[in-house]
């Protein structure tokens, strides 16, 4: 009796004051953004209006909100967009040294996806929970690594996986998963992908996909036998039963240029029979990963940093993995000149950023010819670990994969370290260089769409249903740009500048950068993938 009482007084006290706390509640306005050109990653052409948020959500849109917001900014005509959504980016030590991930953040990259190229750490749940605990500035997601795993079990050997390594890796990737992975990044150019044999990355392909999850890949090969791997990268998809992605698309190597014709067919032909098959790409005409992967081949690094040593102490083997790195200088990464390698880290001699390969060639008081350019890079991989920069790929290739209608924006990007080594400038300037040059001075895709292919479209890969449209009820992830200055300064000699024209940037609702400032804001938030077990 004195229990039903209670209740009911309870219920009448709720009625009492349900009315006013409802409509204030329904009023109130934390953020209201005027004057915008609503750009909203579906798109759909752009049009005028406000936008407000509450909390960490998108309120309201519509051709005229007036307040009272606690904060009101004046876009004056400047574009308004989702949040960009970098699916490949490379941030698992320096989103702890960098939280705020400036880089990025100053382009209006509001989520980072981590776990590409089949490398992520392990396990996923530990490193999320660091993440999670780390009050980082952008929102963070990750990938399983297929060769993460297969070293966690196997190691760096080059033979096929017994039946309970396979399971026992099936089982890894079963746990990244559900601790909240949102499917399998491959690297099947790298050790140890590349001693993957396809049916083995199938079956954990077939995990990822029962979970929901994607595969995404960096192919086995993008230079002379680019067409076979994106036939295997449609065939993980198809036999393994999930959507399936070319990372940072390119063609690589001017013997293979213009490839982009066929490799881009062949999607074509694979999304016409069903297979659910798409790209990403960075606006820029060289790639970046170390010398040892790019400029030595995949068997000279197995079982281990030792054995390659021991083999390159062998006069044949050395010789015949000379005869590799003379090839791949010559008609792949190497660009057909050493010149167009360029040195962005070392650890053993941080004096050699920025450096040619020619330079440290003629450095060691050799002639800079491929040849000597060989010695060079065998020289330096035995000194230890070096970064760096290859250019190697073609404009009309890029424009090309552009235009793709399935090819998003990715940075394969990292944090740098201000003013630190000589990174590739696609960490600086990618969002900023495809709105600037592609899209203003070029015209090679429209602004609408290449909003799209930053927010919308890779928040739809991801089925990130919250994020990546300008959409009542979504997260407040956006960015306000001048679409006539929006521009990349970050270049190959100076690649430690910001990128410009970005006014403003929101993160769950919350303003991280305005007037060329970083707030003390830290809403970034660790996304959980389809398979996460809470
Ligand atoms: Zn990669």
């Amino acid at each position: 009796m004195h229990k039903s009482f209670a209740a009911a007084l309870a219920a009448a006290v709720l009625l009492l004051a349900a009315p006013e706390s409802a409509s204030a509640q329904t009023d109130a306005i934390d953020l209201l953004i005027k004057n915008a050109r609503i750009v909203d990653g579906t798109g759909a052409p752009a049009y005028q209006g406000d936008i407000a948020v509450r909390g960490d959500t998108i309120l309201r849109i519509a051709p005229r909100i007036d307040g009272p917001a606690t904060k009101v900014v004046d876009a004056g005509g400047k574009v308004i967009a989702p949040g960009f959504i970098d699916i490949h980016v490379h941030a698992r030590d320096n989103i702890f040294k960098v939280p705020t991930a400036d880089n990025y953040v100053r382009q209006g990259v509001t989520t980072l996806i981590e776990g590409p190229d089949g490398s992520s750490p392990l396990p996923i749940g530990a490193f999320l929970d660091r993440v999670a605990k780390a009050a980082i500035v952008p929102n963070f997601a990750i990938f399983v690594g297929q060769g993460s795993v297969r070293d966690s079990v196997m190691g760096a050997v080059d033979r096929r996986a017994t039946p309970e390594e396979l399971e026992q890796m099936r089982k890894i990737v079963r746990q990244g998963m559900l601790d909240g992975a949102f499917g399998l990044s491959t690297g099947l150019f790298y050790v140890p992908g590349a001693f993957t044999p396809t049916d083995e990355v199938v079956e954990l392909a077939k995990v990822a996909g029962q979970m929901h999850g994607i595969h995404i890949s960096h192919m086995r090969d993008e230079a002379t036998h680019v067409l076979d791997s994106v036939r295997e990268t449609i065939e993980i998809g198809e036999k393994g039963g999930l959507p399936t992605q070319i990372t940072h698309h390119k063609i690589i190597g001017a013997l293979n240029w213009g490839k982009s014709v066929d490799t881009l067919r062949m999607v074509d032909e694979a999304r016409a029979r069903g297979v659910d098959v798409t790209i990403d790409q960075y606006p820029y005409t060289a790639s970046s990963t170390s010398i040892q992967a790019a400029l030595l081949p995949a068997w000279a690094s197995e079982g281990g940093r030792a054995r390659m040593l021991a083999r390159l102490k062998d006069d044949a083997a050395r010789s015949r993995i000379r005869t590799e790195t003379i090839r791949l200088i010559k008609e792949e990464r190497g660009g057909g000149d050493p010149n167009n390698v360029q040195i962005s880290a070392c650890e053993w001699d941080p004096s050699l950023a920025g450096k040619r390969l020619s330079e440290v060639t003629i450095a060691r008081r050799l002639e800079p010819t491929v040849e000597n350019a060989a010695d060079t890079a065998l020289w330096m991989v035995e000194q230890g670990e070096c970064l760096a920069i290859f250019h190697a790929i073609n404009e009309q290739d890029l424009q090309r994969i552009l235009k793709h209608p399935g090819t998003m924006i990715a940075s394969d990007g990292s944090i740098p370290i201000y003013g630190q080594a000589s990174p590739h400038p696609r960490s600086y300037g990618t969002f900023a260089r495809v709105l600037g040059r592609y899209v203003r001075e070029l015209k090679v895709i429209t602004l609408e769409d290449a909003v799209r292919k930053m927010s919308g479209s890779p928040a739809k890969r991801l089925g990130l249903a919250d994020r990546g449209l300008l959409k009542e009820g979504l997260k407040a992830d956006l960015v306000v740009f001048d679409p006539d200055t929006v521009r990349d300064l970050a270049t190959f000699e100076k690649p430690h500048q910001y990128a410009e024209g970005v006014s403003l940037v929101v993160i769950n609702g919350e303003v991280v950068f305005e007037n060329e400032r970083m707030t003390a804001a830290r809403p970034g938030r660790v996304l959980y993938g389809p398979g996460h077990e809470r």
